[in-house]
């Protein structure tokens, strides 16, 4: 099968499209996916350049996210069959520890993503376990119907974003919420999610075709970060107080004003460092204005069902920025590394 693999760790000249074994169900609970799209996330990039503690076999095929039809299914699959038109979840889990028996999947001391660790989604059949799918959801009228290149598009920045504002800093109607970079696909995500929950958002963005765009999907304040001194302008905004909660994917550039930018008691989470992993923390702020800084990754089984279920209601509906063929996949990853994207890059296979 074709596949955009990668043959070593390093830039983008290591990428290559190529015709690799494709996979076979191996166990009874599998399920044999012939994938119809995929979507990048940065999360190849730093996949694709190595990562701390990763030992890959190359090639590897790069990609978390996609959605595709069921080929075949394992002797004990009951959750899905042939033909079932599915998207999947990027986090595979033990699914029998004592952590995945409390319902805690991306805590599971095995958890892997597909892409990362395991053979990803950039290429034309995927296995992973039945509890990794869900049938792609049928919103009712008048809303369209779910693209391929949604479902696609859907599941790595949705779940990391609903577990981050909602399970972990418990965003609540009314709040206020600052997100960084709204052209990044989990910061997209924050945003709709933020609107559902009924909160004020305030987004940031050095573009400001990107700041235009985020006000067409519900956003509330929106800042160049490159003009403005982002923590006072949220402080202006919000009559002084500050933000109930931040949304922190960008670590050393941006974390002191995230600390900056909150309220009393506000909650600052993270789910990553794209600029740097160091960041400078005034513990006197910290403790006077009983902040709380958390982090959080991925999300388990039972978020992941209730994001499907909210699309299927019409909501959170993921933003395509564009779409290449597989075959132009490269091309692909090269748009992704220059961050022009507002919304998703997508792979029609
Ligand atoms: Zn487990």
């Amino acid at each position: 099968m074709k596949a955009l693999v990668l043959r070593g760790h390093g830039d983008l000249t290591r990428l290559a499209i190529a015709d690799v074994p494709a996979p076979a169900i191996m166990g009874p609970r599998q399920v044999l996916i012939r994938l119809r799209a995929a979507a990048l996330n940065h999360l190849d990039l730093w996949t694709m350049r190595g990562l701390p503690g990763l030992s890959l076999q190359f090639p590897h095929i790069l990609g978390g996210d996609g959605a595709g039809e069921v080929e075949a299914v394992g002797s004990d699959v009951t959750a899905v069959r042939p033909g079932d038109k599915v998207m999947i979840n990027p986090g595979v889990a033990c699914y029998h520890c004592e952590t995945c028996d409390a319902g805690e999947h991306s805590l599971c001391p095995e958890y892997q993503l597909l892409g990362e660790h395991l053979p990803g989604t950039l290429a034309e059949y995927l296995v992973v376990p039945e509890q990794n799918v869900r049938r792609i959801p049928d919103p009712p009228a008048p809303h369209p119907p779910i693209t391929w290149r949604e479902a696609a598009a859907f599941s790595l920045v949705t779940l990391t974003a609903w577990r981050m504002l909602i399970t972990r800093a418990r965003l609540r109607p009314g709040e206020v919420v600052l997100i960084w970079g709204v052209g990044g696909g989990v910061s997209g995500a924050a945003l709709k999610i933020a609107k559902l929950t009924g909160a004020l958002a305030i987004v940031t963005s050095s573009s400001e075709a990107k700041l235009e765009a985020a006000r067409g999907l519900g956003a509330d304040v929106t800042l160049n970060h490159t003009q403005v001194d982002v923590a006072k302008e949220v402080r202006a905004v919000t009559e002084k107080r500050g933000a109930d909660v931040v949304v922190e994917n960008v670590g050393e550039a941006t974390w002191e004003q995230s600390l900056r930018a909150l309220a009393k008691r506000g909650r600052l989470v993270s789910c990553g460092a794209t600029t740097g992993p160091r960041v400078v923390t005034d513990v006197r702020r910290m403790f006077w204005h009983q902040h709380t800084i958390m982090g959080s990754t991925m999300g388990n089984l039972a978020e992941y069902r209730e994001i499907v279920r909210l699309l299927g209601q019409g909501h959170l509906r993921p933003t395509v920025d564009a779409a290449f063929s597989l075959a132009d996949g490269i091309r692909a990853m090269e748009r992704l590394d220059r961050g022009e994207q507002m919304g998703k890059i997508v792979l029609d296979v």
